[in-house]
């Protein structure tokens, strides 16, 4: 089987380094001159919504995927009238907007913050007279790894904050006082079987996602229930083929829906070495038609994200447990070069050599 996948960033080198070995080709869709998923395949050099480049993808391709989800709707749909394309271009569609994703939640009954779609900076006022303060103004389009978006903690941050995101269509959210963040991977094959890995929980700093355990400490059996319900019930109204990861607020035992990613996650990349069968093995088994595979989790896992730059890999391995992933892209601040995992007998081992990990991060300047 050949897998088209259009972009070829970490995501799709990792899509490509689990699909090797189940003899699995692949081409990437890429603007960039080398992407670092050209360590696992031939890359079409090309915008995406490039109508030859997308049509040199289509004809070296078995089944079409996508490693990020700001993939244009359109050339997903031009795709899928040519080769088959998974996942759906309507979920892609779905994700894309913040307020058409929230509905999206709600329609199958998952409960989201309270939010209002603003169009202009008198729409924020009035949203905020229902909403009240703080609130967080995001854009609608295009947001990732916290651009794109204002957290309004007074009037004054109130003023001018529409045009400071570009005067561009928002949505205004209130601010949910969550006890952490957790986020749930679910995959759905074309049959619509599905595999749900245990609740990851995620801290964030900045927008930008640092570091993950998995399964989350202290969920209890009822909470992980609600989580592969909403998994579920989003994936199959979405019709969903492939991973899909939904972040998540915890409050108390309530479980939020922030946000999905219509592809494999961040939060996920524990399950390379963590899961009986990760992610990114999981999306290619969905997306190829084949069966799914166990998604159990035995022993506690951490990752660590790698920002703009790494500590010496000898210093990471020799901390027990480490595994490093670089993702052959060059530092830059703030840029997400590779990822740790690591694994130990109980959670307070993994946690103290998350903690090591991290220590090495600061002495590194990592940002
Ligand atoms: P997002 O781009 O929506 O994933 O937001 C980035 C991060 O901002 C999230 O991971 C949260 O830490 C925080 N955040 C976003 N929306 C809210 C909200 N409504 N209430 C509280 N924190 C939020």
């Amino acid at each position: 089987m050949r897998i088209g996948v259009v972009g070829g960033g970490q995501l799709g080198r990792m899509l490509g380094e689990a699909g090797l070995p189940l003899g699995l080709t692949f081409t990437f869709l890429d603007p960039a001159d080398a992407p670092c998923a050209a360590a696992v395949g031939r890359v079409i050099r090309g915008a995406y919504d490039d109508r030859d480049a997308l049509a040199a993808l289509a004809a070296a391709s078995d089944v079409v995927t996508w490693e990020f989800e700001n993939v244009p709707v359109d050339a997903a749909r031009w795709l899928a009238e040519r080769v088959p394309v998974y996942p759906p271009p309507s979920a892609l569609e779905a994700a894309q907007d913040r307020v058409t994703e929230k509905l999206a939640f709600r329609r199958v009954g998952v409960d989201t913050a309270a939010f209002v779609a603003v169009d202009s900076p008198e729409d924020v006022l009035r949203a905020i007279e229902s909403l009240g303060l703080p609130a967080i103004l995001k854009t609608r389009r295009m947001g990732y790894d916290g651009k794109g978006q204002l957290y309004l903690a007074d009037e004054e941050q109130v003023r001018g904050a529409f045009a400071t995101l570009g005067s561009v269509p928002c949505v205004l959210e209130q601010v949910v006082p969550f006890d952490r963040e957790l986020s749930v991977l679910i995959a759905r094959a074309r049959d619509g079987g599905r595999r749900i890995w245990p609740l990851v929980e995620n801290r964030h700093a900045g927008g930008i996602l640092r570091w993950s355990v998995a399964p989350a400490p202290g969920v209890s059996p009822a909470l992980q229930a609600r989580a592969e319900t909403i998994a579920a019930t989003v994936a199959d109204a979405l019709e969903y083929v492939g991973v899909l990861a939904i972040e998540l607020f915890q409050v108390g035992e309530r479980l939020l829906a922030n946000e999905m990613a219509p592809r494999v996650h961040n939060s996920g990349h524990f399950s390379i070495e963590g899961a009986a069968t990760s992610q990114f093995e999981n999306h290619l088994r969905a997306v190829v038609g084949w069966p799914l595979g166990d998604t159990a989790v035995r022993q506690p896992w951490a990752c660590v994200n790698l920002l703009g730059r790494s500590p010496a890999v000898e210093r990471l391995l020799a901390i027990e447990g480490a595994r490093v992933h670089l993702y052959g892209k060059s530092p830059k601040p703030g840029r997400k070069i590779g990822h740790v995992t690591l694994s130990g007998p109980d959670e307070a081992a993994v946690r103290a050599r998350l903690e090591a990990v991290r220590t090495l991060l600061d002495g590194a300047g990592s940002s």
